[in-house]
């Protein structure tokens, strides 16, 4: 559910509708729902309420927004990071360092001794050269640094190749059968406190069976590593819950999720952390594009918008479908392809779609832009950095500017033995 709705004939988000953003800001222009964001965050911690004793780390990259990060931390969300810039937003935005999760599978050991410095809660540690290391910079600090092993469960999370990570072919994590061993080595390390194993098998996952797998998979190794006489107090679950993207969809809900994990973890007596990013922010986003102009095609009519795969990657890198909405529906349907103006065949949103009739200045939006969206967003085809507006009821500010090219000119330099 979300508050993206038609009021009027004139798509609104929350009580702003979406041409005063247009007019006041331009486009292309992200446009998020505060409403939508709590509502996500508190339907997710509620659902997982079944469970003893939870942690909630919310994948910072999925939306890294200051204004989002915010709200997520008024709704108790940690955050998960995969770099120190991830945790300086983190801890702006004032989440508490302990709250804070390190993942990642290339962390520096600059990046280690800032975490450290700043009293990071957790690192999940991705292989055993990275736990030495850590255990030493710590050390070297004269602190303690707290840790989990991140495992790679060898499950297919039936996802996109692009998104999944816990097949035994992937970079993430240490082998399942080798992790017991590294565990027990990586325990014995002054400078460590490795408390639990961690994994996340992928993202956009649309059924719960391979998470439920691979959560078994790791209660089992939990056990075992127990029995080898080390502690597990903590078990991070990681995230990768899918969300819909096209209308009818179905995908699992929170609440079947966290049925799922009661079963799954009975007995486990662990903490258990989750770090889930698109389930929160995916439904919480629009981005908002007026069309440049229709061009007579081949076979459909080419509808070019002024948004373009800098803007919104998700298409061009998984193929991946964005419902696309007139905001002031004309009452007609057209089948057309949906393009940005960057000079690659994959600046392509949709091929051969059914679609709202549009005209040159129409306004529409690709929905569902929440999480994975801006986040990604660069420059290319010296293109400017867009936008982010943040709406709540009827109020809406922007909360992340446009970067113009000249201001990324302006950081441009040419050397004297050029001039
Ligand atoms: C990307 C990522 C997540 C979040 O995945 P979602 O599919 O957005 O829930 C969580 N944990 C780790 C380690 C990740 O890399």
């Amino acid at each position: 559910m979300d508050h993206f709705e038609y009021r009027g004939g004139v798509l609104h988000a929350e009580d702003v509708p979406l041409p005063l953003i247009a007019a006041e800001v331009g486009t292309p222009v992200y446009v998020y729902s505060r409403a939508t964001l709590t509502r996500h965050a508190r339907v997710f911690r509620d659902a997982l309420k079944v469970l003893p004793r939870v942690h909630l780390a919310f994948a910072v990259k999925s939306n890294p927004n200051l204004a989002v990060l915010k709200v997520l931390a008024a709704e108790g969300y940690g955050a998960d990071v995969v770099s120190a810039g991830e945790m300086d937003r983190a801890l702006a935005a004032g989440i508490p360092a302990a709250d804070v999760v390190f993942s990642g599978v290339g962390k520096t050991a600059a990046e280690m001794r800032r975490a450290l410095a700043a009293g990071c809660g957790q690192f999940n540690l991705e292989s055993e050269e990275e736990g030495a290391e850590l255990a030493e910079i710590a050390g070297g600090m004269g602190l303690v640094a707290t840790a989990t092993l991140r495992i790679n469960p060898d499950v297919d999370a039936g996802t996109h190749a692009k998104i999944s990570t816990g097949k035994a072919e992937n970079k993430f994590g240490v082998p399942y059968d080798r992790a017991a061993g590294i565990y027990a080595r990586l325990s014995g390390l002054p400078g460590l406190n490795l408390r639990g194993l961690a994994l996340h098998i992928g993202s956009q996952l649309a059924k719960l069976d391979p998470l439920e797998a691979a959560f078994t998979k790791a209660g089992a190794l939990m056990h075992a590593i127990r029995a080898d006489g080390f502690a597990v107090t903590h078990m991070d679950l990681g995230g990768g819950v899918g969300v819909p993207y096209r209308a009818g969809e179905v995908f699992p809900q929170p609440a079947e999720y966290a049925a799922m994990l009661a079963r799954v973890t009975q007995g486990w007596d662990a903490t258990l952390m989750f770090e889930p990013g698109r389930v929160i922010t995916g439904n919480t986003g629009v981005l908002l594009t007026e069309v440049v102009r229709v061009k007579q095609g081949a076979l459909h009519p080419w509808v070019v918008v002024d948004a373009a795969m800098n803007d919104l990657a998700r298409p061009a890198m998984y193929d991946a479908w964005h419902d696309f909405s007139a905001v002031t529906p004309r009452g007609t349907m057209m089948t057309a392809n949906i393009v940005g103006p960057i000079c690659e065949s994959s600046d392509t949103f949709a091929m051969a779609r059914e679609i709202d009739t549009v005209a040159r200045g129409d306004l529409a939006v690709f929905r569902t832009a929440g999480a994975y969206g801006a986040t990604m967003a660069n420059t290319y085809n010296s293109r400017p950095m867009v936008p982010e507006v943040m709406v709540d009821g009827a109020k809406w500010a922007v909360v992340a500017d446009r970067i113009e090219p000249s201001t990324i000119l302006s950081a441009e330099r040419v050397p004297a033995w050029l001039a």
